[in-house]
C-alpha cells in the first residue's frame, strides 16, 4: 500500500478540524462542560499541530519543527486536562507540573535542537509518549471503584495504543541511521503514525463523549431510583422491586417477609432539635439498617420517616428475627448529632406470607405491614408486631 504522506495529512486535518468544530458547537450550544470544551480546544490545537507539519512540506522546516511540536504537547496537556475536569473529584489530579510542564520543555527542545533532527526526535517522542501515558492511566484510573464504563475503555486503549506508537518512533529515530532531512523517518512511515494517530483522536473522542453520555445515564437512574438524603431506594423502586419478588416467590412457593419502621416520636426531633438533626437520624438509620439485613434485600424509603424491608425467601420467624436485632441496633446507642446523644426508637411492623400471585398483592402486602407497625405503636413504640 503506497500511504502519500501530503493526502493522509490533509484528510486528518479536515477531519480533525470539523470534529474540533462539532465538539466546540456542542459544547458551548448544549452548555455541556465537564471538560468538553477542554477537549474541543484540544481538537483545535491537534488540527494546528498538524497544519504546522504541512509547513515542513512547503520549506518552512524550522518554523514548522517547533510549532508543530509545542501544539502536539499542548494538545495532549489539554486532552489531560479535560478528562481531569470530568473525572473530578472521583480521580485525584495529576500534578500541575506533570500536565503543563511538557510545553516549555518541548519548546526548549525543539528550539535548541532545530538542526539535530535525531537527537530532537527521539526526545520529542519520548516527551509524547510519556503524555500519552499520563492521559492513558488517567483514562483508566485502576483505583476507580465500580463497573468499568465502556467509554472509559476505549478510551484508555486509544491513549494506549498511541502511547505505543510514539514508543515504537523512539525506537525507530534510535536506531535510523540515515539522517538530515527534517521530515526525519520516511514519509511512508510517517503517514502511517499520521493515520493511527489520527485513529486514535477519532477513538478516543468517541470514548470521551460515552463517558460523559454513560456518567449522565448513572446520574439519572440514580436520581430515579434513589431517595436523595439517605440514599436508600425509592419507593417507586421498592414497589418494582417487591413486585418481582412476589412474582419469584409465588412461583417457588417461597416465603417473602415484609418490615416496615417508623421511628417512634420524630416530630419531637425535628422540633426539640431542629430539621437538619432530624435529616441526620434519618441518613444514619439506614446506615444502621443496612448493616442488619443482607445484600439482595431491599430496604426503601416509603414515606417521611418509614423505611420498607424487603427479605425475600425469609419466613414469619426469621424476619421477626432481624426486625427484633434492627430495633436493637437503634435502640442500643443513642445517634450522635452535632455533639449532641439523641436516643431513638423504632416501631416495627412484619408481616410474612407465602404470596399468591396477582397485581394486587403487593401493595396488600404493603398495606398489611403498615397495619402491624401501627399495633405497634399502639402496644408502647419500640417494638415489633406480626400481622
Ligand atoms: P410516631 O411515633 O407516632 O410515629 O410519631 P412521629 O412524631 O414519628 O410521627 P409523625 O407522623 O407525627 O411525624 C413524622 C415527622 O417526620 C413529621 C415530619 O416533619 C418528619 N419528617 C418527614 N420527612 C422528613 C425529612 O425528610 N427530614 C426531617 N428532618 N423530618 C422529616
Ligand atoms: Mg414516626
Ligand atoms: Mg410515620
Amino acid at each position: 500500500m503506497n500511504l502519500d504522506l501530503l493526502t493522509v495529512l490533509w484528510v486528518t486535518l479536515l477531519i480533525t478540524f470539523l470534529l474540533a468544530t462539532a465538539v466546540l458547537a456542542v459544547a458551548w450550544l448544549g452548555r455541556a462542560d465537564d471538560g468538553l470544551v477542554t477537549w474541543g480546544w484540544a481538537l483545535l490545537f491537534n488540527g494546528g499541530a498538524n497544519l504546522a507539519f504541512v509547513l515542513r512540506l512547503a520549506e518552512w522546516p524550522a518554523t514548522s519543527i517547533v510549532v508543530s511540536s509545542v501544539l502536539t504537547s499542548a494538545a495532549i496537556a489539554l486532552h489531560i486536562q479535560a478528562l481531569v475536569r470530568f473525572q473530578r473529584p472521583r480521580v485525584p489530579a495529576p500534578p500541575v507540573a506533570l500536565v503543563w510542564a511538557p510545553l516549555p520543555l518541548m519548546l526548549v527542545l525543539s528550539l535548541a535542537l532545530v538542526e539535530r533532527h535525531q537527537l530532537r526526535s527521539v526526545l520529542n517522542s519520548s516527551v509524547w509518549c510519556f503524555q500519552m501515558a499520563t492521559l492513558a492511566w488517567l483514562a483508566w484510573s485502576p483505583r476507580l471503584s465500580g463497573p468499568r464504563e465502556y467509554g472509559r475503555q476505549l478510551l484508555a486503549l486509544s491513549a494506549g495504543g498511541l502511547m505505543l506508537v510514539f514508543a515504537y518512533r523512539v525506537g525507530l529515530f534510535i536506531v535510523a541511521d540515515e539522517w538530515g532531512d527534517p521530515l526525519v523517518v520516511p514519509p511512508r512511515i510517517q503517514a502511517a503514525s499520521y493515520l493511527v494517530g489520527h485513529a486514535a483522536i477519532l477513538l478516543s473522542t468517541i470514548g470521551y463523549i460515552l463517558l460523559q453520555k454513560e456518567r449522565a445515564y448513572e446520574l439519572l437512574r440514580q436520581q430515579a431510583t434513589r431517595d436523595p438524603l439517605t440514599g436508600a431506594a425509592n419507593r417507586r423502586t421498592l414497589m418494582e422491586q417487591l413486585e418481582r419478588s412476589v412474582s419469584i416467590a409465588a412461583r417457588n412457593r417461597q416465603p417473602l417477609a415484609l418490615l416496615m419502621i417508623d421511628i417512634d416520636f420524630f416530630k419531637k426531633v425535628n422540633d426539640n432539635y431542629g430539621h437538619q438533626a432530624g435529616d441526620v437520624v434519618l441518613c444514619e438509620l439506614v446506615r444502621r439498617i443496612e448493616g442488619r439485613v443482607r445484600q439482595h434485600d431491599v430496604l426503601a424509603r416509603f414515606g417521611g420517616e418509614e423505611f420498607v424491608v424487603v427479605l425475600p425467601a425469609t419466613d414469619a420467624v426469621g424476619a421477626r428475627v432481624v426486625a427484633e436485632d434492627i430495633c436493637r441496633a437503634i435502640q442500643e446507642r443513642p445517634f450522635v448529632v452535632e455533639g449532641q446523644a439523641l436516643p431513638v426508637t423504632v416501631s416495627v411492623g412484619v408481616h410474612a406470607r407465602v404470596p399468591e400471585a396477582g397485581p394486587q398483592v403487593a401493595g396488600q402486602m404493603v398495606a398489611i405491614c403498615d397495619q402491624a407497625m401501627y399495633t405497634a405503636k399502639q402496644n408502647g413504640r419500640n417494638r415489633v408486631e406480626l400481622l
